[in-house]
């Protein structure tokens, strides 16, 4: 987890206070903050959703047909509007090529979003906790944010939502890092009251019991976002999509890079898409495992959430029953000795007594399980 940076690389360059030429909503700007990514192995890696198992067997097929014999398809540019992956997409979905746009990976797509809907004089909207990216998102273009605070219950605060004044308001559907799955009704009634642009992240939807994509026939101003990242297990590959109303897709068209999604990017991702039998394996599996590990933490008398993603968001309790972010630090530690790598969101009042574990194999759970119990004697 070391960086490439050494105090000897910048002191070899003179001073200067470049910084103070950057714009200055840019030279305050705290950048995302992304889960640690170790490099030397032995880690049992839960900490940022990844799947625990590979992709399609398809897929590096259809990399290594597409890369040829000495990559000389690289030369070329990738198809501009990822013109065989939308009409993939649209077909699995029951729309048209029209209402859906391709992405490096999802946050482009919300970037984009960010950047065509939000701004000083149009406020972008989103839930604390949910996920962190879109406020640093709505900072690069010095955007003005409403924020709209969950309590405890996570239950949707619709009225808020809808009176927040927000030009564009993104939901996370189920949410992270709690879990919390939404119903189409209930984001049906943000529709209904809410006048601006409605995005509804489902990264997660492929672990949910819903979701909201049969809502686009009737609504103009939702937004869907999807990415291979979790399920398909393609974090690496970097493809996301948005399904919306052609003239949304169109706005997002006119913004984004011409070529923002790479030959690699097409051509894995329309093989995985096209595996849905191996998926549909993998995302059962994953939900089993989910369940389980669940169970496992609400049998020890921890609060968890029911998640309908692929992960869980528990309330650690010592042996003695004491609760709170002290005792989900002290147990994020106890397992970072022991190269168990989980989440912890100390930031906020309602996240820092949990800690978000991301669903692994029945094997890494067992691991995770045993260090538990090895803490709970430990700890005070
Ligand atoms: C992981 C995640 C994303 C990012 O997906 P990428 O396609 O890898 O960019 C977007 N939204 C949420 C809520 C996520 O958890």
């Amino acid at each position: 987890m070391k960086t490439d940076r050494t105090a000897a690389g910048a002191a070899a360059l003179p001073l200067a206070n470049l910084t103070s030429l950057a714009l200055p909503h840019i030279a305050q700007l705290h950048a995302y903050t992304p889960g640690l990514q170790p490099t030397e192995p032995g880690w049992v890696k839960l900490n940022t959703n990844e799947c625990p198992y590979p992709p399609s067997p398809l897929v590096a097929e259809a990399l290594r047909l597409e890369i040829g014999d000495a990559g000389n398809s690289l030369r070329l540019y990738p198809n501009p509007s990822s013109a065989p992956l939308r009409q993939l997409i649209a077909r699995q979905h029951g729309l048209t090529e029209g209402n859906v746009l391709v992405g490096n990976g999802s946050d482009d797509i919300l970037n984009l979003l960010v950047r065509v809907f939000g701004g000083p004089a149009a406020a972008s909207g989103f839930l604390l906790p949910s996920y962190s990216l879109y406020p640093v998102l709505v900072a690069i273009q010095d955007g003005a944010a409403r924020v709209v605070e969950f309590d405890r219950s996570m239950r949707l605060p619709v009225e808020t939502i809808a009176t927040s004044g927000a030009q564009a308001f993104f939901l996370t559907s189920p949410n992270a890092p709690t879990g919390v799955g939404f119903t189409p009704a209930e984001i049906e009634t943000v529709l209904e009251r809410f006048p601006g642009l409605l995005v509804v992240d489902e990264a997660y939807a492929p672990f949910a019991r819903t979701h909201a994509v049969s809502l686009l026939a009737r609504h103009p101003r939702l937004v869907i976002t999807r990415t291979l990242s979790k399920a398909h297990a393609l974090a690496g590959l970097r493809v996301g999509y948005a399904l919306a109303h052609p003239e949304v897709i169109g706005l997002l068209d006119r913004v984004r890079d011409s070529y923002n999604v790479s030959r690699l990017a097409q051509a894995g991702a329309l093989a995985a898409l096209a595996d849905t039998a191996y998926y549909a394996g993998v995302i059962a599996r994953i939900v089993a495992t989910r369940d389980a590990f669940a169970a496992a933490c609400t049998v020890r008398g921890w609060f968890t959430y029911p998640s309908e993603a692929n992960f869980v968001f528990t309330e650690p309790r010592t042996a003695r029953g004491v609760a709170g972010p002290a005792v989900a630090r002290s147990l994020y530690e106890f397992l970072l000795g022991r190269k168990i790598l989980v989440r912890y969101f100390p930031s906020h009042a309602l996240t820092a007594p949990f800690l978000r574990v991301s669903v692994g194999t029945d094997g890494d759970m067992l691991a995770v399980n045993q260090a538990t119990d090895a803490w709970l004697q430990t700890a005070p």
